[in-house]
């Protein structure tokens, strides 16, 4: 896998610098889907979401929290259902024209790739789409082959590349209209380990470059690492946004233990003891995260007198924060 060039060319801005106004600005958003003789889904619930310019701001939840759905929107892939939504300003709907030349969007995968042309051809033709005067359109694409360390294989058919080189070419993609605001939907699935800590050096060089980056994932280290606050999101709204910080602090101070083969008669009992943060119920066994080592060894006398000896100690998982983040619900945000 060739290594990534880092150069400090900074490319060549023919948007605005910054925005005035929040870069991303959502009110009470709805998505609804109706499908055929299936009942309506609720991709969306109302979610509220404020994103200064410059910021790199992460989205967690699990699969089907509407994650997705929300770049879409904010992309002009999809419409809202009701709500609204802006970019710098520009609502996503009624400026959908500005909205398209201010943001660009990297989904994971390979989708929106024409794998039978080259990497070059590629980035032109996205430029095209999105009206870069022919020059600079050059300009850039033979600036972001060599950023992204393509330039080797800039002529070759996307067929032929890695799947690294592929995610890396998305990622040029989004960004050939020199986008100020950039959305990311899991850009890191599926890539090996090194190809995504190149993928997140080069994310830490668009932040430097004052973009606005929304970059939705499941994967907690990769928020933390990468962003400036991450917002929880669960069933299409967002129950929580935190600073990475906050949420380490969250994740690390609890201790974790399975009690297996507790049953559900124990939940109220368990959420009664001392410095408990969160119970979860698994299958044929309850998750309890406590406070503190004193804590912890109540939940061990406790489990002793009720008999349970299978016992396994956890690392808290991004549930146990989600519901420890839904206790708190309302007092930080
Ligand atoms: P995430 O990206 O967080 O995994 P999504 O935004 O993809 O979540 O999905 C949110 C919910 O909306 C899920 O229940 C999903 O099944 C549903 N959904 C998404 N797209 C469609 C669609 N085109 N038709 C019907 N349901 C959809
Ligand atoms: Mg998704």
């Amino acid at each position: 896998m060739p290594v990534v060039t880092r150069s400090p060319m900074v490319l060549e801005l023919t948007a605005p610098l910054e925005c005035v106004v929040p870069a991303i600005a959502v009110q009470g958003l709805v998505r609804e889907f109706t499908r055929k003789k299936k009942p309506l889904v609720r991709a969306l619930r109302g979610l509220d979401l404020s994103v200064p310019a410059g910021e790199v701001h992460g989205l967690l939840g699990p699969n089907g929290a509407g994650k997705t759905t929300l770049v879409k929107i904010l992309s002009t892939i999809l419409l809202p259902s009701a709500g609204h939504a802006a970019i710098c300003g520009h609502d996503v709907v009624r400026s959908s024209h500005e909205v398209r030349r201010l943001t660009g969007v990297v989904m994971g995968g390979e989708r929106g790739l024409y794998t039978r042309l080259t990497a070059r051809q590629n980035l032109e033709f996205w430029g095209a789409v999105q009206k870069v005067p022919r020059k600079v359109l050059r300009a850039r694409t033979d600036q972001l082959l060599h950023r992204l360390g393509l330039e080797s294989k800039a002529d070759a058919r996307v067929e032929t590349y890695s799947r690294g080189m592929k995610q890396r070419l998305h990622l040029a993609r989004g960004l050939i209209g020199d986008a100020r605001v950039l959305f990311l939907d899991e850009p890191t699935m599926g890539m090996d380990p090194v190809a995504a800590r190149e993928f997140r050096t080069l994310i830490s060089e668009l932040r430097a470059e004052r973009r606005t980056i929304l970059l939705a994932t499941h994967d907690m280290a990769e928020a933390e690492s990468l962003c400036d606050r991450v917002s929880f999101v669960r069933d299409g709204v967002i129950v929580a946004t935190r600073s990475p910080l906050a949420v380490a602090e969250l994740v690390s101070a609890g201790h974790g233990l399975e009690l297996g083969g507790a049953g559900e008669a124990l939940l109220t009992e368990l959420t009664g003891l001392p410095g408990v943060m969160s119970v979860v119920p698994a299958e044929n066994s309850i998750r309890v995260l406590v406070r503190s080592q004193e804590d912890f060894a109540g939940l061990l006398r406790f489990a002793a007198d009720r008999g349970i000896t299978s016992l396994r100690t956890l690392r808290p998982t991004l549930e146990d924060v989600y519901v420890r983040l839904m206790g708190d619900r309302g007092l930080v945000i």
